[in-house]
């Protein structure tokens, strides 16, 4: 038996799926959290009791307001329903917003399947203090409705035993039939005669103008005839609506308690016209300061006005003491996030110390220790900060608050070409990019689907992070400047602008399209669930680990072994690296980033760069993972990475470590170091994700993709280094932006005529 959940976004049926299934789908208090339909199997009754063991699949399709598809989640669902014809659809209805909802459902029953309603949310309904009489619904709509509770799993059991109970066939009714029967009757004649399925859901669809019923022949001549110039689409919603009113919604009295809601009060501060930016600014801020800080009370920073604090080594503790309490403070009170962060880099500086001192091969202790270790725990440690980041965004966007920053945001997107919609995407973007772009399934224009699609690894994710927080400290313990916190916020902050710029410039030129409404429930607040969270957190957790024991172990365990062999395959120890096949691949392509900084101009190991940013096309976490590796035989090189010695950098964090092992052996500039974050931020993401952006890209967009990336973030580098190092340099940006600005406004005004890709344009809602 195959059951489809369909239903509104946001109304918890990815909830109950999970329910039913024992599945960890995703949900999100956000609508549009599933894109794509999710199968699983029945889990069973939990009182056995006499039931029959069929096997039941479930589906989840995705969430959708109406079955008049727009965007292609709608297309999913009304191509499930109406042609995969499941023996039974469960619709799902939000008690909490009946009116909205059953919207949906009175275009569910005029297609043939058997039909269950489930009414949930209930426990909201009853904590509200309203009521909703079953009997009633059940009379309007002519199908059974059980009353539940998804997330507490109140009335799932009762609802299965309904479904299996349930007649396997049903003919399509429609509350239409009293005001437009006569119109409707011509067309349900029509679709018999053409002997499809779901006759009358056809019918009605073609009255309501939909396009793809007018593709058939002898349509539009029929619908024509029927309508005589009426606006029958219209005339259908307002049935709809009307029949809705009259017969179902009186099912629900409400209680004497509410005029205002919690959640309409806590809108009117957080989604208040002046404050609702200020207030998420505040927020993200906030959140980066416990995931990063390293000066979280600010302590440091009051102090050094009267002189500073002594920093761990200053204190006079003994070396174990040193060790602890670096861990938590050093010259400044470390953040939650960096305290994590040095928990697990102190034990992996542990282990790894004492493997590569128990191995007595010397290049056996290379490979395993500063080869594979060295990569490996570069990577891993940033899983505590980057986990905490997922953390509160998952919390964010449960609470429902994401959704009214999109509401919000929704205003200033849309000057520069994109809805509120695309904001969600984008955030998922800091996470993983992967999902991020299938979850761009919600936007109904191609081509700001597209514009979306390609900026999104602007929006720095998880496997990017480590490359900030490496060379930021690199830079800031080496250099001696400036405040780690500052650079990485400010690198995010970079990613953020490019993809403005990138918007603004795609959607004025190639890229051009309608922006159609946004319309978007705002769902209620609900406490962030914390089973919920914890299952999300361990999925990040296992994928990251798996990604780091499978694709990084086995790049780290390459990088090592070709700098370490030459082209006659003969062993060369660390002071011989640069004649390894490694130097000389990465020495080919080094001149390639002269004008970005970090090419031809570096020292003797310059061109360990090279290589990082090469790596990272295959995951991002191998530029770190590079880095540790070749760092880490750089370190042993002792006194010839610049007079640091090996032991002195140990005790150093250890991407850091590795960073500033770089910076030692090739002579890299601050302005170039920052050039290096930016190029690999914005260039070519990894694998996975290209793989991803060729699935949902149009044929033929996606070369250009790939070549908007290399452009982008080779401009960007290139910017940020020369900028950076010659200030006038400035001046000759600003003029390129300035004739860039120009042409556009001239091709906007029709002067001139810039390149434009043809296309459907949106279409409106
Ligand atoms: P979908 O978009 O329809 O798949 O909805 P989800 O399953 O992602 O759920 C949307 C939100 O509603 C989530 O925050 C759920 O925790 C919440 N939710 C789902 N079912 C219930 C329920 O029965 N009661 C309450 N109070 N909240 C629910
Ligand atoms: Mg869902």
């Amino acid at each position: 038996m195959k059951i489809a959940l369909i239903g509104n976004p946001n109304c918890g049926k990815t909830t109950l799926f999970n329910k039913l299934t024992g599945s960890t789908a995703h949900v999100g208090n956000w609508p549009g959290v599933t894109v794509e339909k999710r199968e699983g199997v029945y889990r069973g009754f939990k009182n056995k009791g006499g039931q029959k063991s069929e096997k039941i699949e479930i589906v989840d399709l995705p969430g959708i307001y109406s079955l008049s598809p727009y965007t292609p989640e709608e297309i999913v669902s009304r191509n499930f329903m109406i042609d995969e014809r499941p023996d039974l659809v469960i619709n799902i209805v939000d008690a909490t917003n009946i009116e909205r909802n059953l919207y949906l459902t009175t275009q569910v029953l005029e297609a043939d399947v058997p039909v269950l309603i489930a009414l949930n949310m209930m426990d909201e309904v009853k904590r509200a203090g309203d009521n909703i009489d079953i009997s009633v619904l059940e009379a309007g709509l002519g199908v059974p409705v059980v009353p539940i509770s998804a997330l507490k799993g109140d009335g799932v059991d009762k609802l299965m035993q309904r479904a299996v109970s349930m007649e396997r066939t049903r003919e399509g009714s429609t509350v239409l039939l009293s005001a437009l029967g006569d119109k409707i009757k011509p067309a349900l004649e029509f679709y018999k005669a053409a002997e499809v399925s779901s006759p009358l859901f056809h019918a009605v669809k073609l009255l309501e103008n939909d396009e793809t019923e007018l593709g058939r022949k002898g349509a539009k001549e029929l619908l024509d005839s029927i309508s005589n110039g009426e606006d029958l689409e219209a005339a259908i919603v307002d049935e709809r609506y009307k029949y809705i009113t009259a017969k179902l919604a009186v099912a629900k009295t409400k209680g004497k308690k509410h005029d205002m809601t919690k959640s309409d009060k806590i809108d009117k501060v957080l989604t208040h016209r002046v404050w609702a930016l200020p207030i998420f600014a505040v927020i993200l801020f906030a959140i980066f300061h416990v995931t990063f800080s390293e000066d979280f009370l600010y302590i440091g920073a009051w102090a050094s006005l009267g002189g500073g604090l002594p920093g761990v080594a200053d204190l006079g503790l003994s070396e174990g003491m040193q060790t602890f309490v670096g861990i938590f403070y050093d010259g400044a009170v470390f953040s939650p996030g960096v305290i994590l962060f040095n928990m697990f880099d102190t034990l992996f500086s542990t282990i790894q110390e004492a493997i590569g001192g128990a191995i007595t091969t010397e290049w056996f202790a290379g490979l395993f220790a500063d080869g594979i270790l060295g990569g490996l725990f570069a990577v891993l440690g940033f899983l505590p900060q980057i986990l905490m980041l997922f953390m509160w965004f998952s919390i964010l966007e449960d609470s429902g608050y994401m959704a009214r920053v999109a509401f919000v945001l929704d205003r200033i997107f849309r000057r520069f070409g994109l809805s509120g919609r695309s904001f969600m995407p984008m955030i998922m973007g800091f996470g993983c990019s992967v999902p991020a772009m299938v979850n761009t399934r919600t936007l109904a224009d191609e081509n700001e689907r597209i514009a979306t699609i390609r900026v999104i690894p602007f929006f720095s994710c998880g496997a990017k992070l480590p490359i900030l927080t490496a060379i930021a400290g690199g830079i800031c313990s080496f250099f001696g400047v400036g405040n780690a916190d500052l650079i990485t916020y400010g690198m995010y902050a970079l990613g953020v602008c490019a993809a403005v710029i990138c918007v603004l410039l795609m959607r004025n030129t190639t890229m051009k399209g309608d922006i159609p409404p946004f319309i978007m429930e705002l769902p209620a607040y609900h406490r962030p669930q914390f089973k919920n969270l914890m299952l999300h957190l361990w999925d990040k957790t296992k994928h990251f680990v798996k990604k780091a024991f499978t694709i990084i172990f086995a790049s780290t365990v390459i990088i090592w072994l070709f700098s370490h062999l030459n082209w006659s395959w003969h062993y060369l120890s660390d002071e011989q690296m640069n004649d390894s096949i490694l130097a000389s691949i990465g020495k080919l392509i080094q001149p390639l980033f002269t004008p970005l900084g970090f090419g031809s101009q570096l020292n003797q190991y310059g061109w360990v760069f090279a290589v990082a940013a090469l790596t990272g096309l295959i995951a991002k976490e191998n530029v770190i993972a590079t880095f540790g590796t070749l760092g880490a035989c750089l370190i042993a090189l002792g006194a010839n990475v610049g007079g640091v010695t090996s032991g002195e950098l140990l005790a150093d964090e250890e991407g850091i470590t590795s960073a500033i092992a770089m910076i030692t052996a090739t002579g890299i500039s601050i302005p170039a170091l920052i050039s290096f974050i930016a190029f690999n931020m914005l260039t070519i993401p990894c694998f996975a994700a290209c793989a991803t952006a060729k699935a949902e890209l149009r044929k033929g967009t996606f070369r250009w993709t790939l070549l908007f990336w290399i452009v982008a973030s080779y401009v960007t580098s290139a910017a940020v280094y020369t900028m950076g190092a010659w200030w006038w340099t400035s001046f000759i940006w600003i003029a390129v932006v300035a004739v860039a600005v120009a042409l556009i406004i001239l091709n906007n005004k029709g002067k001139i005529k810039l390149p434009r890709r043809k296309g459907k344009g949106g279409q409106a809602a």
